[in-house]
């Protein structure tokens, strides 16, 4: 049976935020688009069915002691009890991982339709990523140097970090994503998140991984990768999708209808505080700062109204109102679907 994880909040003593207010025009997600998107992730796991080695220990933590969580468009997760991970158990063969994110449209993420979009960019500058890179800077408590940010998108975060005083460097696979955020001047290497990054990370006094992690068969290898580069003092930043979370609970309750969070084929990890203290432990980080926030409200109750096939009526509107108020008592509560960790090499 799910548990919900052993771990909710972990990093004792280090400084913590709970909650972001939400701006609902940066989500741009109908219940048309969801319905579109669920169906086409179904097709995408349906291309890579077949035999997958299963997997009996957790990747983060090696623990045997795994429970099933969820079925995902046929690809089963397991909830590790050492260290709380969800991951997927019977992950795609590394190549077809790369080919989700290729140019190839038959094998890629549908995901990037609602990132790749110039007014939506700069929205999503300004709110989702200015914030993130303040409190990254209130954490540090300077700006400068180089901010190597690996697996950037569309370099939301890199444009953030630039108008705050660092240097940018983006390291991406997706040469769509590549060729927008070099359209926005920042210089992007084309490369596939490996474990020999050290030429790229050669003096970066920041090094961020945003919503990365849980799409590598071995996060924890990256983020040691990350630990070997770089020298004492440097900077890591870390987002992931986390567990236990409302959102988790609703992919658990609607799985036929998961478009984030623990979705198949390209969510591998939802990270647990405590499998992400593991990992930077490893890599010879100490975290200094903890954000709690997420989209749980909205996820929770979008997954019953598609699921219900309701339309998007004024009744569903009105209850959006209520999204900060609620999402706020759920950071507090420590079950935010978003995790990000700020840590320096010792
Ligand atoms: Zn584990």
């Amino acid at each position: 049976m799910p548990t919900g994880g052993p771990h909710i909040r972990v990093f004792d003593g280090v400084p913590r935020r709970t909650g972001k207010p939400l701006d609902m025009r940066t989500l741009n997600r109908t219940f048309e688009w969801r319905r579109g998107i669920a169906a086409r992730h179904q097709e995408l796991a349906e291309q890579l069915a077949g035999p997958r080695p299963r997997l009996t220990a957790c990747p983060v933590c090696a623990s045997a002691e795994l429970a099933p969580f969820v079925v995902i468009h046929g690809f089963p997760y397991a909830e590790c009890a050492g260290c709380g991970l969800v991951f997927s158990q019977e992950p795609p063969e590394a190549d077809a991982i790369k080919a989700l994110y290729s140019a190839d449209k038959a094998k890629r993420t549908p995901q990037d339709t609602i990132y790749v979009d110039e007014a939506l960019h700069a929205r999503r500058v300004q709110v989702i990523a200015a914030p993130k890179v303040e409190f990254i800077k209130g954490t540090i408590g300077r700006a400068g140097g180089t901010w190597v940010d690996i697996g950037c998108a569309t370099g939301e975060v890199l444009a953030a970090a630039q108008a705050a005083g660092w240097s940018p460097l983006g390291v991406e696979p997706d040469p769509l994503h590549a060729a927008f955020a070099r359209g926005r001047g920042i210089t992007i290497v084309e490369d596939f998140v490996s474990l020999d990054q050290s030429t790229h990370l050669q003096g970066a006094s920041v090094v961020s991984m945003f919503n990365m992690l849980e799409h590598v068969n071995r996060p924890g290898d990256v983020v040691e990768m990350v630990g070997r580069a770089v020298p004492a003092g440097t900077h890591c930043v870390i987002e992931v999708p986390r567990h236990p979370s409302i959102s988790s609970f609703a992919n658990l309750a609607f799985p036929q209808i998961a478009t984030r969070h623990i979705y198949a084929p390209e969510h591998l990890h939802v990270f647990t505080e405590r499998a992400v203290e593991l990992m930077l432990e490893r890599a010879g980080f100490t975290a200094i700062g903890v954000w709690t926030f997420g989209q749980d409200y909205q996820e929770l109750i979008s997954s019953v109204a598609v699921s219900a096939r309701l339309p998007e009526s004024p009744f569903f509107q009105a209850l959006g109102d209520l999204t900060n108020g609620v999402q706020q008592a759920i950071d507090d509560g420590g079950f935010s679907d978003a995790l990000l960790v700020v840590a320096r090499r010792n």
